[in-house]
């Protein structure tokens, strides 16, 4: 389209006609870098049967390639100050809902079925960085009819979801993840690609959604208590880790046990084991 909000000028204008002050603590930095946008959709690979989930559509400028390549968007925006906005930006599309609401306090469910009954479902985000975790881990706890999830994150933030074991990066976040989809780091963003720019670099990040769990476990709360216990003190062993932190508690020669029974040497760290030993773990404590 010839107005691309994504054009630096034309992010300018909208925001300066609107009057509208940039709030940092929304994590408010709008992509003007139409190369990324064009990245982002077409990760998403969206077509005219897709339904598009947005959080935080700003001023309209990834909405608006939404709109064109999906058949229904929703976008959901906690700053009330972008509803007219937005209205504006985005009053030749009738493929658009705007949810005006914190989407950690949105019922993504109820959301999903008004709007996208039948339709596979991508999330595609330019996410306020304060709460990227909490927004990641609803949307694949909920269990959500997702094809996938495209967002934009932090670069460390993207590193740590596409982890393999052994490194710094791997934690607790990249087991989340991992269990429920299969990540890809899509392309590298510097921070001029936004306006105002963040003082931190920026990756989009791909997370295909399984069909299944990467491992099968018996329990998977337990799965994922066991691995937040693993990762409690970085420097200690599993042993000592799951000694003091394991809910409810057991004792040593339980621990002990499990741990033979899964091949898992007691002196390892939580960042060296894989997700098929951590199921093996759970399955054993069970
Ligand atoms: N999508 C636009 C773009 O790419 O230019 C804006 C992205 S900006 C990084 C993040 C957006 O998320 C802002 O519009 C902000 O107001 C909104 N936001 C911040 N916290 C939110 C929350 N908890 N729920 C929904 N939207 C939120």
């Amino acid at each position: 389209t010839e107005k691309r909000l994504v054009l630096p000028s034309v992010t300018r204008d909208v925001v300066t006609r609107h009057g509208f002050q940039f709030k940092k603590s929304l994590g408010q930095n709008f992509l003007i870098d139409g190369n990324i946008l064009d990245k982002i959709v077409e990760a998403a690979e969206l077509d005219e049967g897709a339904g598009a989930l947005e959080i935080g559509p700003g001023i309209g400028t990834l909405t608006q390639e939404l709109c064109e390549a999906a058949q229904q968007v929703v976008a959901v925006e906690k700053d009330g100050r972008l509803l007219g906005v937005l209205k504006e930006t985005l009053s030749e599309y009738g493929n658009i809902h705007i949810e005006h609401n914190d989407v950690l306090e949105a019922d993504l469910p109820a959301i999903f079925e008004k709007w996208f009954h039948g339709l596979e479902v991508s999330v595609v985000a330019n996410l306020p960085y304060y709460v990227t975790t909490p927004i990641v881990m609803k949307l694949l706890e909920e269990k959500l009819p997702l094809r996938n999830i495209v967002v934009m994150v932090q670069r460390e933030v993207a590193e740590r979801m596409a982890a393999k074991p052994g490194g710094k990066d791997y934690g607790t976040l990249s087991i989340a993840v991992q269990y429920w989809t299969e990540p890809e780091i899509v392309t590298r963003v510097p921070e001029s690609a936004f306006m105002p720019a963040p003082n931190v670099e920026s990756s989009v990040i791909k997370l295909k959604v399984r069909k299944e769990p990467a491992v099968q476990v018996k329990d998977d709360k337990l799965f994922f208590h066991l691995v937040k216990a693993c990762f409690a003190q970085r420097r200690k062993t599993i042993l000592n880790n799951l000694q003091a932190n394991l809910q409810p508690k057991r004792d040593k020669e339980t621990i002990l046990a499990a741990l033979e029974t899964a091949g898992v040497n007691p002196t390892r760290r939580g960042e060296t084991l894989s997700l098929e030993e951590y199921a093996l773990l759970a399955d054993a404590l069970v």
